[in-house]
């Protein structure tokens, strides 16, 4: 890592965890950051088995590094009379058994169509409520950027992963934030973490509203497309907004090992993250990555850092992850 990044705790609150033959290469690259400690977030797989195991498998070897937020289970769905109450009691599960948190990736548009269950539906109606009274911490992926709703300026490596959504027959993308809204008018306290800056990147004023209107929720900072590119574009506005809700912003860097699947290619995209993600909040002004991209960083005080790097993560979820017992 480049040497004149500040010397901070550092807690990346979102990485995904799939291989755990791949544990120790996971952990070369937070040791390069210099991460110590991470949140595991997993997610369904489509044949209905999920990542909880190898997170679980993570955090028995490394109990005080690894956060685990859990993925629902979704063989429930056999018997649908039952599912919600189920669900409800998976999250008691989860938490009894050393999860610190709950991953919810079905606001995904394509999960949202694979699990056609309206997120503020009546599936989810009870695991809603339980989440909020026992303070169950969630990292939620809802929508994705607006141009993969545009077959013209969808990626190509978007659409080959099925993240093409122009065929009208995913959810649009009001659609979803309108089901959270439902979501957060019954349960103000949910204590939620929006993945990717709740793609809304390109629209502080209205990123500004939600967060306002919702006090108990974050953003994190993983990346999507052109996250950090929209940023560089209001230089001085997205520094405004940093130092307004420096208390909800939190580092992430959305590694993921089936990233580091696709080899060397996939090692230096993951590498690059957390370089993007640290020049961007650390320096002040112009600088350019090794793929001669050029971004404009925000230059933010070491007590602003300091939250969004590990204070804001461990105000939600404690300063060491829980212990584990399965
Ligand atoms: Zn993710």
């Amino acid at each position: 890592m480049l040497k004149q990044f500040a010397s901070l705790p550092i807690i990346d609150s979102h990485v995904h965890f799939v291989h755990p033959e791949r544990m120790d290469e996971l952990l070369a690259l937070m040791d390069a950051v210099p991460c110590g400690r991470f949140n595991l977030v997993c997610i369904p797989n489509p044949d209905a088995t999920n990542h909880n195991p190898a997170a679980i498998y993570f955090k028995k070897h490394h109990p005080k590094r690894a956060f685990i937020s859990g993925a629902l289970d979704y063989t429930v769905l056999v018997d649908p009379e039952h599912a919600p109450e189920q669900l409800a009691e998976q999250i008691f599960t989860l938490r009894d058994s050393g999860f610190d948190g709950l991953k919810l990736i079905e606001g995904k548009p394509q999960v949202r169509k694979l699990l056609p269950f309206p997120l503020d539906g009546a599936l989810y109606a009870q695991m809603w409520t339980t989440v909020e009274e026992i303070g169950f911490p969630v990292v939620f992926h809802v929508n994705d950027p607006g141009e993969f709703w545009d077959a013209e300026r969808c990626p190509d490596w978007a659409r080959e992963s099925g993240w093409d959504y122009s065929d009208g027959s995913f959810p649009s993308k009001e659609d979803l934030y309108s089901e959270v809204e439902n979501i957060l008018k019954r349960h103000p306290d949910l204590k939620i973490t929006f993945a990717h800056f709740y793609f809304l990147s390109q629209d502080l004023e209205r990123a500004g509203r939600f967060l306002d209107k919702h006090p108990s929720t974050c953003f994190d900072l993983t990346p999507h497309l052109d996250m950090y590119h929209d940023f560089s574009q209001k230089p001085a506005e997205a520094k405004k907004f940093f130092l307004k809700y420096q208390d909800r912003i939190i580092y992430g860097t959305d590694t993921d090992t089936r990233t580091l699947q696709r080899g060397e290619s996939g090692v230096n995209f993951t590498r690059s993250v957390p370089q993007i993600i640290r020049s961007f909040l650390e320096i002040n002004g112009e600088f350019s990555m090794p793929n001669g991209k050029r971004y404009h960083g925000l230059g933010l005080s070491q007590e602003v850092l300091g939250k969004i790097y590990a204070g804001n993560f461990e105000r939600i979820y404690g300063a060491i992850p829980a212990s584990l017992n399965v």
